[in-house]
């Protein structure tokens, strides 16, 4: 990684030409063995080629732009482990986005291969900066991935580009921070799990965290610096015996304690309502063993055994990954045992080549060779296979189709036999339905039934891993909406909901002929202008849903007659007119102060309606920004569980806000405590609330359980400040263990 973004940016230019053939020479040496005769003279024309058309180029931390491509380079070669080939793409990756040179300069310097990568990741650039609709946003998505089923070097450039621009994200503006990171979890680190490439996964996960949560991921990272000592010397406690045993067995291993990403030790903090303290597994054990192919699997029991001979493992926490690898590749073992002091501790054991395979991902596996990629027979391709399935249907809806590709990215896998004994791997909760559809998806539409290990179920029925199933079909069968309900799968999913759009698609095609008949019996043109203010009229957001609703007869036509004719256009009744229209960005430009930058609870508040998000309720002081729909502006916090859709999806929606210094006005929030049962333990609540800090409670609820209660109080205050004060002040009550936000309260 190059660190010489500074802010004061001061060398000259002798000084600059130095380090950037520095890092050149660097990259030459990173793909060192890969270097074949003519690759070196092939590297140097794409570097001095990128060099010259960036010349007059910046980036926004002030270096020269060069040092983009270069740092992309050694990304893709010593952290996916990709060859020459990819390491010139690299250099060249923003040549034909942003300067002069074509994409036919480049296919007549370098050839066919290189220019069709070129070309894939300056179409996914070009699609990624488009401000406008939403749909084209996730439609971009869509692009990246159909560029993956295309090449996937494409893909794993585009990752190393991003992983280098959230490296580099400092120097970036405050907005631009937020929608590049969100962007980032909403699809890239997905893409990154999926493809097995963990490392740069978390890297670009904590790196997200770092902008969109900054308090929380500052202290997190303070923690782990402050328990660093304590955990160095527990680990090396830990170790001790097993490489003694391990070295009495002949075995040649490396083993090593590795901490957690912050933003996974933040998740955990998150779904178990734990404090820091609290995480037991802040790091993980890693024995990697350099053992022979051949001899790899007897090795690893072998090291999993001296593990547990020497600790107690529990007993639901082994993880067997080298019978049967994941989807994206990965092979180990995984155990949970305990460790002195009564700690539980996860070890990972896996060898040399498994190791490369984590961390490199499925990169690892597909070695390519120079020109075609080699289409050996791996875990990628059967993944690759799957997605072209899914992509190659063009009626799907792309923001749904993410969302649903999205999980199928992060959950877990089980393992389903067909009745012949072939294995096919699908996510968890899978139903019957999911694997008819995942074998055919003519199989998925005539289903009516499925036996698991020969016993009839319903459709909807959740499968496990290790079961056997068989699909009962019927011609008769015809898909039902219910389906939609229990599905798991993108694939299912994508495949029903495309054959009900058809369905809708001919209905819609009959409104429009009625329509357009009676819009000429009044005498004017089925015109956009005409249907637009049908639309907002009729409250239908497309034209589609207003042809639809015209042949349903869900709309009533007869009140065209209120309209008003104004030459061949159509005018809504009057009165109608201004509580739907969505507000445009025009409207939004004219009552925005001139920083483009909405003060909440301040002086634009008579301009521009708002109302605070339900799903994370912010309160002044919290970092939040304002989201635009139909009904005006919600403000969301940013880490909202919603955020980084919204923000990924509909980055042109998005609104700088800021809170305004206002202590007039109070918020809704709550806490959630949990301490030690007392007989006084409400009045001391109470005391401190109303008493001593004088805020205004709403409700109290306690629940009490051996000993334990746990209690969600919801309160009136003025802004964070006022509500951390709040906080500290119950944790330093006695019984209290625990303090924390409440993420939701219902009415
Ligand atoms: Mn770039």
């Amino acid at each position: 990684m190059i660190n010489i973004v500074s802010s004061e940016y001061n060398l000259t230019g002798e000084e600059e030409n130095k380090l950037i053939l520095r890092e050149y020479r660097a990259l030459l040496r990173a793909l060192k063995e890969r270097i074949k005769k003519g690759d070196k003279q092939r590297l140097r024309q794409a570097f001095e080629m990128a060099v010259e058309a960036h010349r007059h180029t910046r980036r926004k931390s002030g270096e020269p732009y060069i040092f983009h491509p270069l740092a992309v380079a050694r990304i893709v070669v010593e952290e996916i482990g990709l060859g020459v080939t990819s390491a010139i793409c690299a250099l060249l990756h923003d040549t034909v986005e942003d300067t002069e040179i074509t994409l036919e300069d480049v296919e007549r310097e370098f050839g066919k291969t290189i220019a069709k990568i070129i070309d894939g990741l300056t179409k996914i650039s070009n699609v990624v900066d488009i401000k406008g609709d939403s749909t084209l946003q996730a439609e971009n998505f869509r692009k990246i991935l159909l560029t993956l089923v295309e090449d996937p070097r494409v893909i794993l450039i585009k990752l190393a580009d991003r992983l280098h621009n959230m490296r580099t994200l400092e120097s970036m503006n405050r907005e631009k921070q937020l929608k590049i990171a969100s962007e980032t979890t909403y699809i890239y680190s997905p893409l990154a799990h999926r493809l097995g490439l963990y490392e740069i996964k978390s890297e670009m996960e904590d790196l997200a965290m770092k902008y969109t949560q900054p308090e929380i991921y500052t202290e997190i990272a303070r923690n782990l610096k402050e328990t660093r000592r304590d955990r160095t010397r527990y680990i090396n406690e830990f170790i001790k015996p097993i490489r003694d045993l391990l070295v009495a067995q002949g075995l040649d291993f490396e083993i090593y304690g590795r901490p957690k990403a912050i933003n996974s030790i933040y998740n955990k903090m998150r779904t178990k309502h734990v404090s820091f303290d609290e995480v037991y597994d802040l790091f993980a054990i890693r024995i990697i063993l350099n053992s022979p192919i051949e001899k790899e699997k007897d090795d690893c029991w072998k090291a999993y055994s001296v593990v547990t001979n020497i600790y107690h493992p529990s007993t639901e926490r082994l993880r067997d990954w080298i019978s049967v690898p994941k989807g994206n590749g990965y092979e180990a073992l995984h155990t949970t045992v305990m460790g002195p002091g009564g700690r539980w501790v996860e070890v990972q054991i896996r060898s040399a080549r498994m190791n490369e395979i984590a961390e490199k991902g499925l990169a690892a596996h597909w070695k390519y060779k120079e020109g075609a990629p080699t289409q050996q027979e791996s875990k990628l391709d059967s993944f690759l296979v799957h997605l072209s399935e899914i992509l190659s249907n063009p009626d799907t809806d792309t923001i749904d189709f993410l969302q649903d590709f999205k999980l199928d990215l992060f959950t877990e896998e089980i393992y389903i036999y067909t009745p012949k004994g072939d294995m096919r791997v699908l996510p968890k909760g899978a139903t019957a339905l999911d694997f008819a559809f995942d074998i055919h998806s003519e199989l998925g539409m005539k289903s009516i039934g499925a036996k698991v290990n020969y016993k009839l179920v319903p459709l909807s029925h959740k499968i496990n891993s290790g079961d056997q199933v068989e699909v009962i079909t019927s011609s008769k069968q015809k898909p039902s909406e219910d389906w939609l309900s229990f599905l798991v799968t993108a694939k299912a999913k994508s495949k029903i909901k495309s054959y009900f759009k058809e369905q809708r698609r001919k209905v819609a095609e009959e409104g429009k002929i009625i329509l357009r008949k009676k819009l000429e019996q009044i005498g004017v043109p089925m015109s956009h202008y005409n249907l637009n203010e049908l639309c907002a009229h009729f409250k239908r957001i497309t034209q589609f849903d207003l042809f639809y609703a015209v042949a349903v007869g869900s709309i009533d036509l007869s009140e065209l007659k209120s309209f008003t004719k104004n030459g061949e256009k159509l005018q809504q009744p009057k009165e109608q007119k201004g509580d739907m229209g969505l507000m445009t960005e025009g409207d939004l430009k004219k009552a925005l102060p001139g920083k483009g930058e909405v003060v909440i609870f301040g002086d634009s508040s008579d301009k521009i309606q708002y109302k605070l998000a339900s799903c994370c309720q912010p309160i002044p002081g919290d970092n939040v920004f304002g989201f635009m729909s139909g009904d005006g502006m919600t403000i969301h916090r940013t880490d909202c569980p919603n955020a980084a859709k919204l923000l990924a999806n509909y980055g042109h929606r998005i609104i700088k806000t800021k809170w305004a210094k206002n202590k007039e006005i109070s918020f809704l929030t709550g806490v959630r405590i949990v301490g030690l049962d007392d007989v006084g333990v409400i009045q001391k609540i109470t005391n401190v609330i109303s008493g001593e800090l004088k805020v205004n409670m709403r409700s109290l609820s306690i629940d009490s359980n051996d000993g334990i209660f746990e209690g969600t109080i919801t309160v009136y205050v003025h802004d964070r400040e006022e509500f951390t004060k709040l906080c500290n002040a119950l944790a330093a009550l006695d019984g209290i263990n625990k303090v924390e936000r409440l993420e939701l309260i219902t009415a």
